[in-house]
């Protein structure tokens, strides 16, 4: 993608109402543009994280055996009636009327939706288990919008919700979510730590928030330092295997973790040995529960049992903040010029830096690069602008792509370009060819 014509309005100033880095970076890196009070567009550089992150989510719900569905954002009141939820949710719900006077709400999660449309079709045991799960956009008014995208009113959220025939194959699915969570994040170059949770509007007796670590996060969190250090894609999980994922399971929640809320610093004393504290502060990105027939009773999702008696299903639902994971990942990765993207969620994996875009031979081979590049595979934003180069590196740092290849006429002469990398900020001379192999590696 050429910079001439990629719709990337950034912003020199720092916009006076973005509280936190996630939010002035955001909107100086011209990724988002606010439609009215948490509610936002996504330009170019943005939708192309958002979508990133979709894919890593997605990827680990079909590996963990979840399936992909799509329910609409409109929903109807009845089934909310149905379940008690419609009155329980208060003015976070926004209710709509349509022009038969039918009332209709723009969801904020889908449990009974999904329950209806399971109870509809699945009647019998055989057809257990099933996790069924959609990314989509969901509405909640929130008293106070803010923080960008961290907490909008409108926001996209992966939501996956497990039926099953008892408790013990719930507690499979739950297991399955939990580990797919952990790898989820860890994909994404973050820490998460999963936290026993309340549950809420939701309902329901077990629950795991999965808070991610940045210094600027809501909650402060104390936890045993092995719970950082366990690598999660280097256990080589296999789904299928449901002992082993119980014994993940089982390991993250021996080790002491808690939010300031139910932390208590003489329990974490004893529990933890003082190497291993660890005391910092996290994000929310995740929450997962385990309700057991809290909707299948009320909206009548029972199956025949393996004996002929029909039982209401044992469900559970699982929620990540996709959009919430863009504001939420710059929080965890940035410095004072600009956002840090990790690799697996950088909006292009590098930034091809023309110095001199007025020299012929300049030009002509970063058009070549930007060829080879493209063809390799790899995904770059080629900045072929005739600007002063102080502009550009501001630029391209302030939005974070891994690698900038920076190419001049002076280095060009002596056969070299050079390779910075946007993290460690090392940088290195090197020939062209040995930059490609490097990059399309
Ligand atoms: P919070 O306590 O932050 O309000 P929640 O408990 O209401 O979150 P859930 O209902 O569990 O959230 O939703 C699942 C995930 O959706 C959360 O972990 C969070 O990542 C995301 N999320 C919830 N509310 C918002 C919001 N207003 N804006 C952006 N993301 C959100
Ligand atoms: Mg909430």
């Amino acid at each position: 993608m050429r910079l001439s014509q990629f719709f990337m309005p950034t912003l020199k100033e720092t916009p006076a109402e973005a509280q936190i880095a996630s939010h002035r970076l955001m909107l100086r890196a011209g990724m988002v543009r606010q439609a009215s009070a948490g509610i936002y567009s996504w330009l170019p550089l943005g939708f192309r994280v958002l979508k990133k992150i979709e894919q890593i989510v997605r990827e680990e719900q079909d590996a963990a055996g979840a399936q992909e569905i799509l329910m609409p954002t409109i929903q109807s009141a009845d089934l909310w009636r149905k379940s008690g939820r419609y009155d329980d949710y208060g003015k976070e719900m926004l209710r709509i009327t349509d022009r038969h006077e039918r009332e209709m709400l723009f969801g904020p999660t889908n449990e009974e939706l999904i329950t209806d449309i399971f109870a509809q079709s699945v009647k019998s045991y055989k057809d257990l288990p099933k996790n069924l799960y959609h990314i989509q956009w969901k509405f909640r008014d929130e008293v106070r919008p803010r923080f960008g995208v961290m907490r909008g009113r409108e926001f996209y959220m992966k939501d996956a919700y497990s039926f099953d025939i008892d408790m013990a194959a719930g507690r499979v699915a739950y297991n399955k979510m939990f580990v797919a969570y952990l790898k989820t994040y860890a994909r994404m170059g973050l820490k998460a730590i999963p936290m026993e949770a309340d549950t809420g509007p939701i309902g329901g007796n077990l629950s795991h928030e999965f808070i991610i670590l940045a210094d600027t996060g809501e909650s402060q969190v104390f936890c045993d330092r092995e719970i950082l250090d366990f690598d999660v894609l280097g256990s080589g999980i296999d789904y299928a295997d449901d002992v082993k994922v119980a014994g993940i399971v089982d390991h993250f929640t021996s080790l002491y973790a808690r939010t300031d809320e139910k932390h208590d610093a003489a329990a974490f004393a004893a529990k933890v040995p003082e190497a291993r504290r660890y005391e910092g502060r996290g994000i929310e990105v995740g929450h997962i529960f385990f309700f057991g027939t809290k909707y299948s009773e009320p909206l009548g999702a029972v199956v025949a049992g393996p004996d002929g008696t029909n039982v209401p299903v044992q469900m559970g639902s699982y929620g990540i903040g996709v959009s919430r994971l863009v504001g939420g990942i710059i929080e965890a990765s940035h410095d004072e010029n600009g956002i840090i993207w990790p690799e697996a969620v950088a909006p292009f994996k590098v930034g091809l830096i023309n110095l001199k875009a007025s020299d012929a031979k300049t030009t002509a081979a970063c058009d070549q690069i930007h060829g080879k590049l493209r063809n390799a595979g790899v995904e770059v934003l080629h900045d072929d602008r005739d600007e002063r180069a102080g502009q550009k590196f501001a630029e391209m740092d302030l939005i974070g792509l891994p690698w900038q290849l920076i190419v001049g006429p002076r280095g060009l002469e002596n056969g070299v370009v050079e390779l910075k990398n946007r993290a460690s900020g090392e940088r290195q001379e090197l020939s062209v060819d040995a930059a490609l192999t490097r990059l399309a590696g």
